[in-house]
Formats: structure tokens, sequence, C-alpha cells
């Protein structure tokens, strides 16, 4: 490494004084130093049943961020982060409350996450120091071919009209990985950890401007399945802000998984309702829709996996990722392993940089990481991995980085064969695939040191607008995330539909360790955007000494190798957009709202020392809490 660390990565390794000092303070509630010491390193092994921490969990205000011990949990959602921070505090792990707090979100969230849909899981095992992942991908069917969204002329279906249909509707992983999560990884019952979602459910929730909009910018699709808008469109409208929300047929689903176990949403009633309602959905008088193609089997053949992450070096520190079929831990990993190489090479640091250079190296980065993740990346055999992730994969990328001005978009793909003598990105430009920019984002900590980083979606906002009749939830579309056609012809694209096959995902929960322990958790919703606000929040943090609140809150810049690129109000009217366009960058407006994710996470500060974090502003506020609040 050619650079010494950022005043910020000194502050990592002072983690270690830090983790002295509160063993010295005894902030481990009620404990001496070496018992301390010995609970950090003690996390309950699965299926431990573990006595409850004798405080009792607190009602704790919607905060964007909250420094204290016990464990903490970060979330878009206040109702949601309680639920989680409950389980800590009555002696939950991180993998626990993890999957308590998502089950929460897919009650107050039911428009982004559920068990209709799927997602991904980091979990950081303080009794191993290891980092394992849960693939809860949605899958398509068995019978689905590279041709199914292309028209008989050879043209993409229109995209829309896929959305909504049951076309669009892959195999639930939601409930898969929860299982997974709570029997690998967890130490209470999966039925226990959805008791208080169901609870949420029959009992109400209090409708917010966020849920409110959302309901109302999807009340026309809504409106065109009947079991959606008796759902979510009660007495045909929007609920109002301020209301109580119901939504007593998804706590009847909840009950059902806790009774029954997640067998019957892939081999029992819930298997079978999903299937009808997907395969010929029912319709508002005068639509018609297209169905799916799931069958009983594709249903019970669906499993969450365990998979190896993707794991770079950053500045010393050790940086955890999503692997295949998720592209977000490998274009990560590139961002950030091309960011060093632009250092090296200009000889400046990023923390030396102005703001607006500092974006134009972010902005160069990230576009260059899209093309190679667009070309290479994919749920196929072979995806180049190791290589995408390398330094000197990155360090020949970064060839064609000019500070002075932007390269050329779209930024041809490289070529990750293991041989970096020349300047290579001569291959084909591709355009840009479509994603959208839903989904929702959880971190959690507990007093033992795990850690759990979790991204959940049912892909759009509202995803395929289809609700299961009787059981209040939404579908996922998340086959959309398929190329419809290949992006370039003749150009290989790996991301094409198949049997069986998961679509490639943006998600990027992270995990980040110093020094083998847990530093930093993180990620955020949006679609592609993803992995840029992934990545901007990370480097923010690390590099530009920001707080991690206020790493979050910075206004962002999404260069994903289109011939635009997504900067937010606050950056694109400003004097730092105003510099970015004169170095080349052609910035434009994020769809209205015209906000990029809605991160989250936990800086793990010392053994049982957390600060959570989230949003001020966007999506409403995120909710940060921790089980005990100060220091
Ligand atoms: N389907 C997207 C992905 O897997 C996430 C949905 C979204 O955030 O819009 O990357």
């Amino acid at each position: 490494m050619a650079y010494s660390r950022s005043s910020r990565l000194f502050g990592a390794m002072g983690a270690c004084a830090a983790f002295a000092v509160a063993l010295t303070a005894g902030l481990l509630a009620g404990a001496d130093p070496a018992a301390a010491h010995s609970a950090a390193h003690s996390a309950p092994a699965s299926g431990t049943r573990v006595q409850p921490d004798r405080v009792s969990p607190r009602q704790l205000p919607k905060e964007p961020v909250m420094t204290g011990s016990g464990g903490a949990v970060s979330s878009v959602d206040r109702d949601a982060s309680q639920v989680g921070i409950n389980v800590l505090a009555h002696g939950g792990n991180a993998a626990d409350a993890a999957v308590a707090t998502a089950a929460a979100l897919g009650v107050t969230e039911p428009y982004s996450a559920g068990i209709g849909g799927g997602g991904f899981m980091l979990y950081y095992d303080a009794r191993s120091g290891r980092v394992s992942t849960l693939d809860g991908r949605e899958t398509a069917p068995a019978s689905y071919n590279s041709t199914i969204f292309t028209n008989p002329d050879g043209t993409p279906m229109d995209f829309n009209t896929v959305v909504n249909s049951g076309r669009s509707i892959g195999v639930p992983g939601t409930p898969a990985l929860w299982a997974k999560a709570a029997s690998q990884f967890g130490t209470m019952s999966l039925s226990s950890l959805l008791r208080p979602a169901q609870t949420l459910a029959a009992r109400g929730f209090t409708v917010d401007q966020t849920f409110h909009d959302q309901t109302a910018q999807n009340a026309q699709r809504f409106a065109k399945f009947p079991a959606t808008a008796k759902t979510f469109l009660p007495g045909g409208q929007p609920p109002a802000v301020g209301s109580t929300f119901r939504n007593p047929d998804m706590a009847k689903a909840y009950a059902e998984l806790r009774r029954d176990g997640v067998s019957s949403l892939y081999r029992g009633r819930l298997a079978q309702a999903i299937i009808s309602e997907a395969d010929a959905p029912h319709t508002a008088a005068g639509v018609t829709v297209t169905g799916g193609k799931l069958t009983a089997s594709d249903l019970a053949d669906y499993q969450a996996l365990n998979r190896n992450p993707i794991h770079s070096d950053y500045q010393g520190l050790d940086v955890y990722g999503m692997p295949v079929p998720s592209s977000g831990g490998i274009a990560v990993a590139e961002t950030l392993n091309l960011l060093t190489a632009y250092q090296e090479r200009t000889g400046a640091r990023l923390s030396a940089l102005t703001n607006a250079e500092y974006l134009h190296y972010f902005s160069e980065a990230t576009a260059t990481a899209f093309a190679d993740r667009n070309r290479y990346v994919g749920d196929v055999p072979g995806v180049p991995a190791p290589e995408l992730t390398s330094q000197q994969f990155a360090d020949e990328r970064a060839c064609t980085f000019d500070p002075a001005r932007a390269q050329d978009r779209p930024i041809p793909f490289g070529s990750p064969d293991g041989t970096y003598t020349g300047c290579t990105g001569t291959g084909s430009m591709l355009r840009q695939p479509y994603e959208g920019a839903s989904t929702s984002h959880l971190v959690v900590a507990d007093r033992w040191g795990n850690v759990t980083s979790y991204t959940l979606t049912i892909e759009q906002t509202g995803g395929s607008a289809i609700t299961v009749p009787g059981w209040g939830f939404l579908l996922n579309n998340e086959l959309t995330d398929f190329d419809f056609v290949p992006l370039k012809p003749g150009v290989p694209d790996p991301n094409l539909p198949g049997p069986d096959k998961r679509p490639r995902s943006s998600m990027s929960p992270t995990i980040v360790l110093s020094h083998g322990h847990p530093y930093l958790a993180l990620g955020s919703p949006g679609g592609a955007t993803i992995i840029t606000t992934v990545s901007q929040v990370l480097t923010e943090y690390l590099d530009r000494d920001a707080s991690l609140v206020a790493a979050i809150a910075a206004p962002r810049l999404s260069s994903r190798n289109g011939a635009a690129e997504q900067a937010e109000p606050a950056l694109l009217n400003s004097p730092d957009g105003a510099t970015l366009t004169r170095l080349g960058h052609s910035l434009v407006l994020p769809p209205a709202p015209p906000e990029i994710g809605a991160a989250v996470g936990i800086r793990i500060l010392a053994p049982n020392l957390f600060t959570a974090a989230a949003e001020t502003v966007r999506r409403g506020g995120g909710s940060a809490m921790v089980v005990k609040p100060g220091r």
C-alpha cells in the first residue's frame, strides 16, 4: 500500500485503544474488564437459549444518530428499529434482531420489503471471526429461457407491461433466508422472531408521509389488482398521513409462517396461493395482464444459499460484500481499488482533495466499475470475481484516468484476464440496463460483537403490484432485473433470463473489519445506485473525515457509465456541481423525489459501544437506535 492511512483510518487503528478504554471503564453493563473481554468474544452459539438482558427496552425516539451500548439497530423505520432493539434487549443476537426487524419492515415498508421478495445478508460471527453470507435472491421458473422477455420480432417486451404481470414474479427468497439466518446464526425460534411483526400488522402503524406518497404514486397500478386495492387503497384512496394502517391479512400470513414454518410458503397453503395468483392474476374489470409460469416444484426446490463473501482491502481495512448473483460486492471492491490506484497515480490522497476533485475521482471509479460489472457479472458460471476485485486489474484500468477531465462515456469494459501489462479497455461499449430504485436496508450489531448487514427488496416500489389475495403481501417483480435482450448484439451478456436463474442485483450489504474486529456495517436501497451510494458513504467516512451521519447525509452523485450522471439538487446546484460540469461531467437530477439511496450504518466504536446512523432527510429520515443510549 503506497499510502499511509488517512486520519479516519488512524481512527480505525485507534479502535483497539478505545477497546482498552471501554474495558477499563466497564462499559459492558455490570462487567469487570475480564468479563467484558470474554463477553465480547463469546456470542451465544446458534440454538443456545440466552438469558434476557436485565435492561427492559425503552421506546426510543426517531433519530438519525444514536450512540450507546447493549446493541444497535438502524433502519429506515422507527417501528422496525424498535422491534430489533427489543429483541437485542431480551437477549437476542444480531441475526435474531435482523430477522425480527426485517419482518417488521415487511409490515411498515410493504412496498420495499416483505415475504414476497428476496435479499442478501452478511453476518459477522464474533466467535469464529468470520463473515458469512446468505443469498435469498428470487429465482426464475424452470421453464424460462433467454428470450422469455423478447417479442417475436426480437425486440424487448414493454418494460412496464412485464413489471405489472405474473411474468416478472420470481420465487420469493426472503422467508427461506430468514429461516436459515435464524437457524445458522440466531439463538431464537423463527416463530418468536416473527411475533412482533404479526402484532404490528394486526394492531397497525401510523401512516407517515413516505408511506402515503408511495401509495399515491402507485395508486393507478394498485387499482388494477383487486386484492392490492383492498389492502393498500382502503376506501379507494391512499391512507391519510397520521391514520392507523392495519393489514390483518398480512398478520394471518405471519401467523401461518409462525405455526407451520416457512414450508407453508414453499410447499403448503401459501405456496398454492402464490402460484395461483402469479400465474392467473385477478384483475379489475377491463384489465388483462400476462400470467406467470411458477410451478409447485419451482417453489419446493427453492433454497437460500450460503456463499463466500467478496473480500477486498481498502487502506488496511477488510471490506466484505455480497458475491454473485449480486454485483454489489464486486463493484464496490473495484471502485475502492480504482480510487487507491488513482491516488497512487496522482500522488494526491482523497483526504487532501477539494470536494469537487474527490467527486471527480469517485465518478470515474464508479463508471469504470459499472462498465466491467455490466459485461462480466451475472448468475453464470465462471464470473472472474477474483480478477475484477484484484488491485492489479484496477491499476491497469486506472491508466485512462485523468485528474483534469472526465473520460468519455461510456467507458469501455476491461479485460480481467490476469495479465496486466498495458492499458486495456478496448472492449465494446454497452448501453446501460434498467434498474429501479426501491428496497430497504438494515444493520444490527450486538453486545457480543456479532454484526448483520441485510438488504431486502421486492424490486420496484410496490413490486409487481400483485397482492396474494387473503394474505396481504405483494409479490416481487425481481425478474425484470434480467436484461430483456443482450445489451449489445454479439457481446456475451451474463444477465439474460434462464431456467432457475437469479437475476443480477446491485444490493451491497457491507461489513468492514479493522484488525479482525468489526468496525463498520452499512448498506442502502436504490437499485443500481446502491453501489454508488455504499461506495460514497464509505469514502466520505473513511477518507473525507465526515462523521457517519454526515457521510450518509452528504449530497450524492451516481455515475454509472451512462452519458449523464445523477446528482442530488444540493450538489447539482452548487459550485462543486459547476466544477464537475467544467471537468466534463454531465449532471442531471435523479427522478422525483430527487434523492439517491437511503443509507443506514453502524460504527462499532469498541466492544459493546456503537454509533448507529441513518438518513437525516431522505425518505423522511431513518431511525438509528441503541439499547442503552449514552456513553
Ligand atoms: N432489484 C434491485 C437489485 O437487486 C433492488 C431494487 C431496488 O433497490 O430498486 O439491485
